[in-house]
């Protein structure tokens, strides 16, 4: 039996901004229904290091597999970057993003914002793209928001919404950057509920969150960074609830 691909692996990733390297060497193996959650301060290299897994920024360093396949980079005057714009292009359809800020496209309905990638990047027909967008409104509680713009909606629910147009494309790893941070409190939990839902049915994901209570519940590893490097990493009980670097306890220690 020829075994499954890997959905996402990262090797060595290196990035700097000028003269500073704000990721030092990192690597992440995400296999098929892992979730995976990112913690660490503000600044230490969560975002970047989501951002170089979709090349929505460049590594200077470091290699790139999405499902077995291996990502081609070349060197330029201007640094590194990829071979074949096509291939990120397809790399990026098994790679859905899930913003802090919600980037549904304030022109259009809801449903049109789920059904645009579907039916322009994967070539699927309208009627097929309409009744599979219907279903995942009614799984993240928004069927009745169908034909509402983005300024119509709470934060909340564009946020769901942002996550019924991530898996409209029925991403093989879905990428999530602190996606309840932007949020009203008392909208954070309708949105966890549905991240909690997608774990259970086996997504793949990495999750970069503050929320300690999700990444405790949820996680199968819980990677903490502090400036650009791995201090700590491993399954929840242990780095949650037994953390071992003095940088990473105090981090979790209650604020007040
Ligand atoms: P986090 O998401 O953990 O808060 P970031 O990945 O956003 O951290 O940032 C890591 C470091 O890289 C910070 O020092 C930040 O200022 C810097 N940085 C991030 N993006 C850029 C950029 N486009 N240009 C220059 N510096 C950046
Ligand atoms: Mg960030």
């Amino acid at each position: 039996m020829a075994a499954t691909p890997i959905p996402l692996e990262v090797r060595h990733i290196k990035k700097r901004f000028g003269d500073t390297e704000v990721l030092k060497g990192l690597s992440l193996q995400a296999h098929k229904g892992d979730v995976i959650t990112l913690i660490g301060a503000s600044g230490s290299g969560k975002s970047t290091f989501l951002r170089c897994m979709n090349l929505l920024e460049q590594p200077d360093e470091g290699d790139l597999f999405v499902h077995g396949e291996e990502i081609r980079f070349k060197q330029t005057r201007h640094g590194r970057e990829p071979a074949d714009w096509k291939q990120v292009v397809q790399m990026r359809a098994k790679l859905s993003m899930v913003f802090q800020s919600f980037n549904l496209w304030a022109h259009m309905t809801l449903l049109e914002n789920i059904i645009e990638a579907p039916i322009h990047v994967l070539g699927k027909p309208r009627k097929e793209a309409i009744e599979h967008a219907h279903a995942l409104l009614d799984r993240v509680g928004l069927t009745a928001r169908a034909d509402a713009y983005p300024a119509q909606m709470s934060g909340g629910q564009q946020q769901r919404g942002a996550i019924a147009r991530a898996l409209a494309m029925d991403p093989e790893v879905m990428l999530f950057d602190e996606p309840t941070s932007a949020l009203d409190p008392e909208l954070v939990g309708d949105v966890l509920k549905v991240m909690h839902g997608l774990a259970e049915e086996g997504r793949t994901m990495v999750v970069v969150t503050h929320e300690m209570s999700f990444a405790r519940d949820v996680s199968s590893q819980v990677i903490y960074l502090h400036e650009g490097m791995v201090e700590e990493a491993g399954p929840p009980e242990e780095l949650i609830g037994n953390p071992q670097s003095p940088r990473l306890k105090q981090f979790l220690a209650p604020k007040y």
